[in-house]
């Protein structure tokens, strides 16, 4: 719909870029998008300024693609990330916008990868360079020349960059470029050295800043409910299993996850509908007709499909993805409480997504409460008390009507009445689970914490295997690998010597080291995945308690 796409047609991307976004299903661009595209486009320097989530990938990806040229086979974009997790979704995302730009290709540059294919695909002509500054500077040692071709270069992150230690890399970057490139910096904070850098290496840079105006919430109860991206859709089914509501718009952030969501409630038996901007308008109207009537009970949409929407049978709000702004967020929480009802909204909060929940909180002056996933034993409760108010108002004159047909049919099967009514509650009830063995085992999902509480091997504990679970557990921060020593407790080590010798031999940072756990027999360290290899080969002849360090990564799987 030329209407909706109005917003991200709006921004002169180069057409196949504007292609490649429309198929990706997003529908209008978010306010730093909006802000920095153009900007980007002119070949400006910029400082960007705004919270996690809020859609940076794209605002400078969409722009400095539409500005390569797939012709020339050189690194032309560098885009610098502070871990390897994000190098790769930022790669990620680049080849999924350029997905409709033949010839453009997008290498992503890490350390714990060998470093000969990384510099062949460079040479091999790869536009887009996504690197993390610690394995770049060893490129950089073995080829000085790799950077000399590069237009555009990205700081994203810059912020956890430095925190990471990785301001003389990031000299050593600067100085491998062409004066004349263009440099955007991306940072959810600016301290005092972010600004140091950008006073430094960025020409007359524009500041775009992605301010969050203080907002009124109105009488609406808010929880929020921490998961993993890839548990939502369980985490909704289960919710919805004991809120009680009327009818609920659920948010989402793409048409193709408004389709998913419907589809997976339907699937459940709710009465579901999508609601994007693909749909077109008079069957968008049928659909907030059938919500308003009680046709349909839940909702599915996208910000921009759900504008103006006013139902006041809308008892809550599901904010499934995470708003891109705290005025959206109030926006959205705004569908419910109408009328003087109240309302509720509840707020699905990923681990990265954390940030963004304290922006909303303090924007709105509200604590958001943190629920739990409900347990086996309150989705039971909550089934048989829907079953129970569905069945108490029959009773009043069931017997009157059906009395004698359960007298005959007990005769003819020759069974109690028991016996039979309980068979009735079989057929009706349509092999729901509703005794607590069956509802535990049915579990399709999650253990029932937040997922910082999960221990690493909560996923196990999953008869069916859930390998969902598995792959999802938390045990490190983004971008630190665990190491392994066979030494331990038993050597009389204490997680003090290890910090101390790793600090002295590795030349770390104190908060480049993550967790230390010393067992008996062996202990763990988290480090800094970028480096890792050359900090392991400094660390090969370290002595702990006279004894030999020998510090290796460990996988777990
Ligand atoms: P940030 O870097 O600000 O933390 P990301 O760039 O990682 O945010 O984007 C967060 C999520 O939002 C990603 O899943 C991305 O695909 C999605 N997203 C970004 N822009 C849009 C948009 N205009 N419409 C819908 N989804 C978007
Ligand atoms: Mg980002």
């Amino acid at each position: 719909m030329t209407q909706v796409l109005g917003g991200f047609a709006a921004l002169e991307l180069h057409p196949n870029i504007l292609a490649a976004v429309i198929a990706t299903g997003y529908e209008e661009p978010s306010a730093i998008q909006l802000q920095s595209i153009p900007v980007i486009l002119a070949g400006h320097d910029m400082i960007g300024q705004a919270q996690t989530g809020t859609g940076k990938t794209a605002a400078f990806a969409l722009p400095i693609l539409s500005r390569i040229d797939p012709a020339k086979k050189e690194p032309q974009a560098l885009i610098l990330a502070p871990t390897r997790e994000l190098a790769l979704q930022v790669a990620t995302a680049f080849e999924t916008y350029a997905k409709q730009m033949p010839g453009l290709n997008v290498i992503a540059v890490y350390g714990g990868a060998p470093m000969g294919p990384q510099l062949k695909a460079i040479r091999n002509g790869a536009q887009v360079v996504v690197a993390t500054p610690g394995r770049l500077v060893d490129h950089l040692r073995r080829d000085e020349k790799v950077l000399s071709t590069i237009q555009h270069l990205v700081l994203d992150e810059a912020d956890e960059m430095l925190k990471l230690g990785f301001m003389d890399d990031l000299e050593v970057i600067f100085k491998a470029m062409p004066e004349t490139r263009q440099s955007v910096l991306f940072s959810a904070t600016l301290p005092h050295s972010i600004r140091a850098i950008a006073e430094k290496h960025l020409r007359n840079p524009k500041h775009v800043k992605i301010e969050t105006k203080t907002q009124t919430v109105t009488a609406i109860e808010q929880a929020h409910l921490l998961v993993h991206a890839d548990q939502k859709h369980s985490a909704v089914l289960r919710l919805l299993e004991v809120e009680e509501f009327d009818a609920l718009i659920a948010f989402v952030r793409t048409k193709q996850a408004t389709l998913d969501l419907a589809a997976a409630l339907e699937a459940k038996g709710y009465k579901a509908a999508a609601l994007n901007g693909d749909i077109a308008q008079n069957q968008r109207e049928r659909v907030i007709e059938s919500l308003k009537d009680g046709r349909l009970d839940i909702v599915v949409a996208t910000d921009v499909a759900a504008r103006g929407l006013d139902v006041p049978r809308i008892t809550h709000v599901m904010n499934v993805d995470m708003p891109y702004d705290p005025e959206s967020y109030v926006h959205r929480i705004g569908r419910t409480g109408r009328a003087g009802r109240t309302g509720r909204a509840l707020l699905l909060v990923t681990p990265r997504e954390r940030r963004m929940l304290q922006v909303i909180e303090r924007v709105t002056g509200q604590k958001v409460a943190e629920v739990r996933l409900p347990d086996a034993a309150a989705v039971l409760t909550a089934r048989i008390k829907k079953l129970t108010s569905s069945l108490a108002p029959l009773v009043a004159d069931a017997e009157t009507t059906h009395g004698d047909l359960l007298d005959r049919l007990t005769a003819d099967i020759g069974c109690s009445p028991r016996a039979l009514a309980a068979a009735l509650l079989r057929k009706a009830t349509n092999g729901q689970a509703l005794t607590l063995a069956e509802v535990e085992r049915e579990q399709p999902l999650v253990p029932n914490s937040a997922p910082r509480e999960r221990s690493e091997r909560s996923g196990e504990r999953s008869e069916r295997g859930d390998v969902r679970e598995r792959r999802a557990p938390m045990p490190l921060a983004d971008g630190r690998a665990r190491c392994r020593t066979a030494l331990g407790a038993r050597d009389g080590i204490a997680a003090k010597n290890l910090l101390g010798a790793i600090l002295n031999e590795g030349g770390l940072a104190r908060e480049a080291i993550g967790r230390i756990q010393v067992r008996d027999s062996f202990s763990l360290v988290e480090l800094p995945e970028d480096g890792l290899e050359r900090l392991l080969t400094k660390l090969k002849d370290t002595r702990v308690a006279g004894k030999q360090l020998k510090l290796r990564r460990y996988r777990e799987d």
